[in-house]
């Protein structure tokens, strides 16, 4: 599984770095290979969680089956609401 692309966002320890943004991530369409986001996203799993990936610590998850913007393949779309940094680091 490839690394997915890192979105702009706020560099590493920037002041305003209280709170990580919602991060929405998906994988490229296994059929067509399109990286563009997903369209017709239907929400089908969200729930409380503590985890944690390689960006941080997340309190809450989204999961969304989406078409793929090209080929309309099924796709699955992963979203993520990460914990304050003090909190992440307590
Ligand atoms: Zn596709």
């Amino acid at each position: 599984m490839t690394e997915p692309k890192k979105k702009s966002g706020r560099p590493v320890g920037a002041k305003t770095a209280e709170r990580q943004p919602v991060e929405v991530r998906y994988d490229p369409c296994k059929r067509c290979g399109c990286t563009l986001k997903p369209i017709n996203s239907q929400l089908v799993h969200e729930g409380a969680a503590s985890g944690e990936n390689e960006n941080g610590k997340y309190s809450y998850f989204w999961i969304w089956a989406a078409d793929c913007a090209k080929c309309g393949r099924k796709l699955k779309v992963y979203q993520y609401d990460y914990l304050p940094q003090e909190q992440a680091t307590a």
